[in-house]
C-alpha cells in the first residue's frame, strides 16, 4: 500500500474470502477481510465436516474456518466485521461505504456466499447442527439406517433426498403444494426411488426434540385439510434454495435470473478488477474446496491485474 488505497479489499470470511486472503497476504497486498452477517459463511452452521482434503478424521466447520483465519492473519490480512452499505465500482479507485467509514481500493473480491433458506421456525433455528440441516452432501452420512425428511419440491430437494437414499432407510420428502417446480426428470427418478416417499400439500409446523438437544420427529399440517400428523425422523434436510449475497452489486455487476454474480473465465466479473469467488458465483458445486479453489483463483487474478495496472 503506497498511500490510503487498499490493494484488495475481500468482503466475506468464508471459504472462498479466507482462502482469497491467505493467498493475497502471501503476495504481500495486505488484504483486508470484512466480515458480513454470517462470519465464517456457511461452514460456521455446519458440524463436521468430513469431505475437506486433508483431515482424515474430519473436522468441526468452525475450527476449519477459524483455522483459515489465523493462517491469512498469520500472512497480514487483516479480518475484521463491516457491511457493505454502499460501493461505487463506476471509476478506480473503487469506494466502498462500510457503515460510516470510507475505504479506498484497488481491487475487490467478492466472496459473500450464499445463505440457504429455511423455513424460519424457532424449533427448526434450535437444532441446526443437531439434525436440522442445509447441506445433504455435508451432514448425510451422519443419519446412516436412520429415516430422514427432506423439505422443497425444487431440483434442491430431489438432489438431496436421491443423494440421502444412499444413507437413510426411508427418505420422507416433503413438500407444501401439488405441483413441483423440479424438473420432469429429477422428479420422476425421486419418485421411482423405493426409498423415498413423498407428502404434499404438507407443511412442517414445528421440528421435535428442542429439549433433547437431537431431532426426533416432525408436526405436520395438510394444507388441503388441516388435519395434522407427526412425521418421526432423525433428521430435517432443507432443500427449499440458496439466495445469493449479491442484492447489493444490482446494476453494478451482471447477475442472473436468481441473484448469483455472473462471471466468466471462473472468477472475472464485468468490472476489470473486481473478482467473485465461492457461492455468490457458484449455483452448481456450493462445496467447501470448490469454494476454497475459487478464492484461490480470484486471488492469484488480483495479483496478475495489478502487476499490469500497477499498485
Ligand atoms: P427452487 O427451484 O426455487 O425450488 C425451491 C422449492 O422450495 C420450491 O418447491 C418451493 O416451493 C420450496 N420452498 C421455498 N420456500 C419454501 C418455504 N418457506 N417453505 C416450504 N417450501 C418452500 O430452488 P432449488 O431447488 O434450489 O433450485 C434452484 C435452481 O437450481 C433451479 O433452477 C434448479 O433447476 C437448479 N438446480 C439444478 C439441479 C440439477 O440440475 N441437478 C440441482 C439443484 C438445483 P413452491 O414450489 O411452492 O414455491
Amino acid at each position: 500500500m503506497s498511500d490510503n488505497v487498499r490493494d484488495t479489499v475481500i468482503l466475506g470470511s468464508g471459504c472462498a474470502g479466507l482462502t482469497a486472503a491467505i493467498y493475497t497476504g502471501r503476495a504481500n497486498l495486505n488484504p483486508l477481510v470484512l466480515e458480513g452477517h454470517e462470519p465464517g459463511g456457511q461452514l460456521s452452521i455446519t458440524t463436521l465436516v468430513e469431505n475437506f482434503p486433508g483431515w482424515p478424521d474430519g473436522i468441526q466447520g468452525p475450527q476449519l474456518t477459524e483455522n483459515m483465519r489465523l493462517q491469512a492473519s498469520r500472512f497480514g490480512a487483516e479480518v475484521r466485521l463491516g457491511h457493505l452499505v454502499a460501493a461505487d465500482l463506476s471509476k478506480r479507485p473503487f469506494r466502498l461505504n462500510v457503515g460510516k467509514e470510507i475505504i479506498h481500493t484497488r481491487t475487490l473480491i467478492i466472496a459473500t456466499g450464499a445463505s440457504a433458506r429455511w423455513l424460519g421456525l424457532a424449533s427448526e433455528q434450535a437444532l441446526i447442527g443437531h439434525g436440522v440441516s442445509s447441506c445433504a452432501t455435508c451432514d448425510g452420512f451422519f443419519f446412516s439406517g436412520k429415516e430422514i425428511a427432506v423439505v422443497g419440491g425444487g431440483d434442491s430437494a430431489m438432489e438431496e433426498a436421491l443423494f440421502l437414499t444412499r444413507f437413510a432407510s426411508r427418505v420422507t420428502l416433503i413438500h407444501r403444494r401439488e405441483q413441483f417446480r423440479a424438473s420432469h426428470i429429477m422428479l420422476e427418478r425421486a419418485k421411482a426411488h423405493e426409498k423415498i416417499h413423498f407428502l404434499s400439500n404438507t407443511t412442517v409446523e414445528e421440528v421435535l426434540g428442542v429439549e433433547q438437544k437431537e431431532v426426533s420427529g416432525l408436526r405436520l399440517r395438510n394444507s388441503v385439510t388441516g388435519e395434522e400428523s407427526i412425521l418421526k425422523v432423525s433428521a430435517m434436510f432443507l432443500g427449499i434454495g440458496h439466495e445469493p449475497n449479491a442484492k447489493m452489486f444490482a446494476g453494478m455487476l451482471d447477475l442472473d435470473q436468481d441473484g448469483y454474480v455472473v462471471t466468466r473465465d471462473q472468477v472475472f466479473t464485468r468490472v476489470p478488477g473486481v473478482f467473485a469467488c465461492g457461492d455468490v458465483q457458484d449455483r452448481r458445486y456450493r462445496q467447501a474446496v470448490t469454494a476454497a479453489g475459487s478464492g484461490c483463483m480470484a486471488a492469484l487474478e488480483v495479483e496478475k491485474y495489478l502487476e499490469e495496472h500497477g499498485r
